[in-house]
C-alpha cells in the first residue's frame, strides 16, 4: 500500500521545482531580458518543459480480488472526471465523485464522509497537476489500500512559458505568478481527454480483468465520440471572425482550449491556474487596458465561481458576462450533465458571445 502511494507521490517532485525556476524568472524582471550572463534570458524558462515528465507512467497496479457480485469500488474527484470514468466502466464499477455541485477544486477539502469513501475505495482518480492542491494532505494520508491515479498520466501540461508567450501585449513582465506551475484545465482539449480515457481503460483492465474487454469497447465507443466533439469544436470555431476569438476568464481556465482551437487568450480577472489568489488592483487594472485594446466583448466565467469580480470589471467596460462550465457539470437535467455536452454547452456559448 505504502509503495503503491509512494509510486504516485514520487511524480510531483519535478513540479515542486517549478515554482523555483518560475519565481527566478518573476524576479529577474523585464529589466533583465536579454542578460544571458544572468540566467534571466526569457528563454530560460525553458526547463518549466520537465514538467511534461512529471506524470510520466501510471502507478503500479495489481487485480483487486472482489467477491461474487462485489464491484470494483471507484472514486474520481471531479465531476468531470467522474463522467469520463463512467463512460469506460459503466454497470461494471461502483462510482462515486467528491466534489458537490458548485465546488471549487481547487479549494475543496475531503470532509469526513469523503473520508470513508476514499478509504473504502479500490481506486481514486484525480486530475493530478495540482487541480485538487488543497486535497494533497488528504490524499496523501489515506488510511485504506486504494491506488491513486491522476488521469492526466501522459499529458503534456501547460506552463507559465506558454501562457505568457500567447498574449504578446503581457510579453515577459510577470508581475504575477499565475498560481504556480502549470495549467491544470487539460479537459479543455478534448485529445487530452482521449488520454485521460486511456489510462482509465488500463487502469480500470488491469485491476478488474475479468471485465477488460467491457472497459475496451466502451472506451473504442467514446474515444470516437471524442473525435467527433474535436472536430465539431474545430467547426464551430470558424465561425467566429479569427480577430474575433478572443478569451477573457474568471481565473486561467481555458489556456488549452484556445491553444487546441485557435483562440488567443487576452487574460484573466484572476491571472492564475487556480483560484487560491486574489488579484491586485494593479492586475485589474491591467487587465481591463488590454481588454480594451484588444477589443475583447466576453468575460467568460465558470459557474462554480463568484461572478462578482468579473462582473464589476465587465460594468466597467460595458461588455458581457457569459458563464460557462469550467469544472464542474450541470445537473442531470441542465444544459451540461456530460463532459461532451459541457463541451458543446460551452463552445456554443462562446461562438454565440463572439461572433
Ligand atoms: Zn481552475
Amino acid at each position: 500500500m505504502g509503495l503503491r502511494r509512494l509510486s504516485y507521490w514520487q511524480f510531483p517532485f519535478v513540479l515542486l521545482l517549478l515554482p523555483l525556476l518560475l519565481a527566478a524568472c518573476v524576479a529577474s524582471g523585464p529589466g533583465a531580458t536579454g542578460s544571458v550572463s544572468t540566467g534571466a534570458d526569457p528563454h530560460a524558462v525553458e526547463p518549466t518543459h520537465a514538467a511534461t515528465e512529471a506524470l510520466q507512467a501510471l502507478p503500479p497496479l495489481e487485480p483487486v480480488t472482489l467477491a461474487s457480485g462485489e464491484k470494483l469500488r471507484v472514486v474520481a474527484s471531479t465531476q468531470i472526471i467522474a463522467d469520463v470514468v463512467r463512460q469506460v466502466g459503466g454497470e461494471y464499477i461502483e462510482l462515486a465523485t467528491l466534489l458537490p455541485a458548485g465546488a471549487d477544486p481547487h479549494s475543496y477539502t475531503a470532509t469526513p464522509a469523503d473520508l470513508r469513501t476514499l478509504n473504502q475505495a479500490h481506486v481514486i482518480f484525480i486530475n493530478g497537476l495540482g487541480l485538487e492542491e488543497a486535497m494533497d494532505p488528504v490524499l496523501e494520508n489515506l488510511e485504506g489500500d486504494a491506488v491513486l491515479v491522476p488521469v492526466n498520466v501522459g499529458v503534456t501540461p501547460r506552463s507559465l512559458a506558454e501562457e505568457a508567450g500567447t498574449g504578446e501585449e503581457h510579453g515577459h513582465e510577470h508581475d504575477h505568478e499565475h498560481g504556480q506551475g502549470v495549467d491544470p484545465h487539460t479537459w479543455f482539449d478534448v485529445r487530452n481527454v482521449m488520454i485521460w480515457v486511456q489510462n482509465i481503460q488500463e487502469t480500470l483492465s488491469r485491476l478488474d480483468p475479468a471485465h477488460a474487454p467491457a472497459y475496451q469497447e466502451a472506451a473504442e465507443r467514446y474515444r470516437q465520440e471524442l473525435e467527433a466533439l474535436d472536430r465539431e469544436i474545430r467547426t464551430a470555431v470558424e465561425s467566429i471572425p479569427p480577430e474575433k476569438r478572443l478569451l477573457v476568464t474568471d481565473h486561467e481556465t481555458l489556456g488549452y482550449l484556445a491553444a487546441a482551437y485557435g483562440f488567443k487568450l487576452v487574460g484573466a480577472v484572476l491571472p492564475s491556474f487556480s483560484t487560491m489568489a486574489a488579484p491586485s488592483a494593479r492586475e485589474l487594472a491591467a487587465l481591463q487596458e488590454q481588454i480594451r485594446s484588444v477589443g475583447a466583448t466576453a468575460i467568460f466565467v465558470g459557474t462554480n465561481v463568484n461572478p462578482a469580480l468579473a462582473e464589476q470589471v465587465a460594468r466597467d467596460l460595458n461588455i458581457a458576462v457569459v458563464p460557462i462550465y469550467t469544472e464542474e457539470l450541470s445537473a442531470p437535467d441542465g444544459p451540461a450533465p456530460t463532459y461532451v455536452a459541457m463541451m458543446r454547452y460551452n463552445i456554443q456559448a462562446i461562438v454565440e458571445a463572439l461572433r
